[in-house]
């Protein structure tokens, strides 16, 4: 199975300039779903992993699926004021300006090994935002994964080195 015949690029969204790549047509494909989390399995090799994390929103998909898959919980980083109970922020830069994320206080142990997912690596500002959180928390990252990494913005760099495992690159 060919995943990236499962995504498609949206020019100029959500703005003038920007390829969008689009990941509902692999959502709408229940066996193409099928083949991302068992890949996504697969690059974790065998190692050990206490939850899954994932990023608002898109993180969610797959990460609710590879914690299911895994037979382990899922802990949800979402956009400011949306978590009930108390939680610890990470700001990070954009572009043009700034973006916070958080997560609950009690939802990781000290010495936890972590997967933290996300739809798509672009610049990394998100993903290292995540994994300070995770880190604050005494979190363990044992690996950071995506469906798509965007090669050319070099989001790795800004991630635990040899941690990162995508399946589709551009
Ligand atoms: P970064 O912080 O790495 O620059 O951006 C990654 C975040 O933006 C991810 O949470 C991802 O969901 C979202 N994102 C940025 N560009 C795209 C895109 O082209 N397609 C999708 N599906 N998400 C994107």
């Amino acid at each position: 199975m060919q995943l990236t015949d499962y995504i498609r690029t949206i020019p100029d969204f959500p703005k003038p300039g920007i390829s969008y790549k689009d990941i509902t047509p692999l959502l709408i494909n229940h066996k193409a779903c099928e083949f991302a989390v068992s890949e996504l399995v697969k690059g974790l090799k065998g190692q050990h992993i206490d939850k899954v994390v994932g990023i608002e929103s898109r993180g969610f998909l797959f990460g609710m699926l590879l914690a299911q898959t895994l037979g382990i919980g899922f802990v949800p980083i979402r956009k400011p004021k949306k978590l009930p109970a108390k939680t610890l922020s990470q700001a990070y830069d954009l572009e043009y300006g700034s973006d916070t994320i958080e997560i609950h206080k009690d939802a990781i142990q000290k010495g936890e090994r972590l997967l933290l997912h996300d739809d798509l690596l672009a610049t990394g500002g998100t993903a290292a935002a995540a994994c300070q959180l995770l880190e604050k928390l005494g979190g363990e990252i044992v690996q950071v994964n995506f469906i798509i990494e965007l090669d050319f913005l070099e989001g790795r760099k800004h991630l635990p080195k040899a941690k990162v495992n995508s399946l589709i690159h551009y």
